[in-house]
C-alpha cells in the first residue's frame, strides 16, 4: 500500500475544496489560528511514517484529550468508572445543558463536555498531581519530553468557558461531582489546551491501534478489553451529534477537537492524525472530516 502517494494526493484534491465553516472562536486564541493551515500523518504498525503539509506543526488538542484522560481513569477506577458516566451516544452538541437535568447529572458518554468534567474529577480525587501526570502519561506514550500545555490558550479558554462553569456546577448539584469547581476546570481547560502535532497525534494513539501497548517498545498501556471499549467509545461517541455521520463516511473510530484536529485509528493497521482548523457546525473539522474519508475509500482500509 502506497501510503504516501494516498496522502498526496488527498493533498493535492483537498487544495480545491472551499471550506464553508469557521475557527472556533469562543476560545479567543483559537481564533487567530491561520484556517489555511492544512497537515496530515499516518503511522503504520509496520512502523512506517507517512505526513503531508504542516504535519510537524503543534496545534491545541483540545477535545482529542479526552481519550488520554479516559484511558487515566479507567486504568484507575476500572468498571466502576462507569457508575459517574455513561457508555450512549449523546446525538447533542458537546457542550449542551439539557440531557443532564433529565438523566439526573451522568453524562452520556466521556467524550461529551461534561463526561469529560466527570472523568477530571475523578483523576483529581485519585491523583495528587493530575496536571503533572497527564503530561507525564501523554510523554511517555509519544516518546516526546517536549510536550506541555500550552497555557495562553487554557488562559483563554478560562476567560470565556462559562458553559464549562455551567456544566460542573450543575453535576455538583445533583451529587456527580466531588471535588472544587475551580480545580475541574482549571484541569480541564489545561488539558484541552495540550499543544501536538499531527505526527504526535498518530504516535500517542498508536496504542490503540496496537492493542494497548506502545509499538516502539512493547509496554503494556492498558488491556486488550479497556483497548476495545475506548475504541468503541471513540466510534460512537467521537464526534458528538456527528458521530454516526463520521461512522458513514470514514469507517473508523477517532475523535475531534475544535482546535481542528481529528484522529482516527485502524485496529491492527494505523493511526492517523489530520489538522485543519475550519470546523463546520457541529465542531468537526471540515477538511479533516474529507481527508479521512479520501483516505479508507483510496485504501479500502476501515473497519467496515
Ligand atoms: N475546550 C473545548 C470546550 O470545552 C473543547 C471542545 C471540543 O474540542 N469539542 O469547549
Amino acid at each position: 500500500m502506497d501510503f504516501q502517494k494516498i496522502l498526496n494526493t488527498i493533498q493535492e484534491d483537498l487544495s480545491h475544496y472551499d471550506a464553508f465553516g469557521n475557527v472556533a472562536s469562543y476560545i479567543p486564541e483559537l481564533a487567530k489560528i491561520d484556517p489555511k493551515k492544512f497537515g496530515m500523518h499516518l503511522y503504520g504498525t509496520d512502523s512506517q511514517h507517512y505526513s503531508v503539509g504542516d504535519s510537524d506543526e503543534k496545534f491545541s488538542i483540545q477535545s482529542i484529550s479526552k481519550v488520554f484522560t479516559l484511558t487515566m481513569a479507567m486504568n484507575i477506577l476500572g468498571e466502576d468508572l462507569w457508575d459517574r458516566v455513561d457508555v450512549e451516544p449523546s446525538g447533542d452538541p458537546f457542550n449542551s445543558l439539557t440531557q443532564l437535568e433529565y438523566e439526573s447529572g451522568v453524562p452520556r458518554n466521556p467524550f461529551i463536555n461534561s463526561g469529560a468534567l466527570v472523568i477530571a474529577d475523578i483523576l483529581i480525587s485519585n491523583l495528587d498531581n493530575p496536571k503533572e501526570d497527564l503530561l507525564q502519561f501523554v510523554r511517555k506514550i509519544t516518546g516526546k519530553e517536549s510536550i506541555d500545555y500550552d497555557y495562553t490558550v487554557a488562559a483563554s479558554e478560562k476567560s470565556t468557558g462559562y458553559r464549562n462553569y455551567a456544566l460542573v456546577n450543575y453535576m455538583k448539584a445533583l451529587g456527580n461531582i466531588k471535588n472544587d469547581v475551580d480545580t475541574i476546570v482549571d484541569f480541564y481547560f489545561h488539558q484541552c489546551s495540550l499543544a501536538m502535532s499531527c505526527a504526535e497525534l498518530a504516535t500517542a494513539f498508536m496504542i490503540f491501534a496496537n492493542k494497548g501497548r506502545i509499538l516502539d517498545t512493547d509496554e503494556k498501556i492498558l488491556s486488550k478489553t479497556k483497548n476495545k471499549r475506548i475504541n468503541a467509545l471513540m466510534q460512537t461517541c467521537g464526534f458528538y451529534d456527528e458521530a454516526g455521520e463520521f461512522s458513514f463516511e470514514v469507517g473508523l473510530p477517532g475523535k475531534s477537537g475544535v482546535g481542528g484536529g481529528i484522529i482516527a485509528i485502524h485496529p491492527s493497521r494505523y493511526s492517523v492524525a489530520v489538522w485543519s482548523p475550519i470546523l463546520n457546525e457541529k465542531g468537526n473539522s471540515e477538511l479533516g472530516m474529507a481527508a479521512l474519508e479520501k483516505l479508507t475509500t483510496l485504501t479500502g482500509l476501515s473497519i467496515f
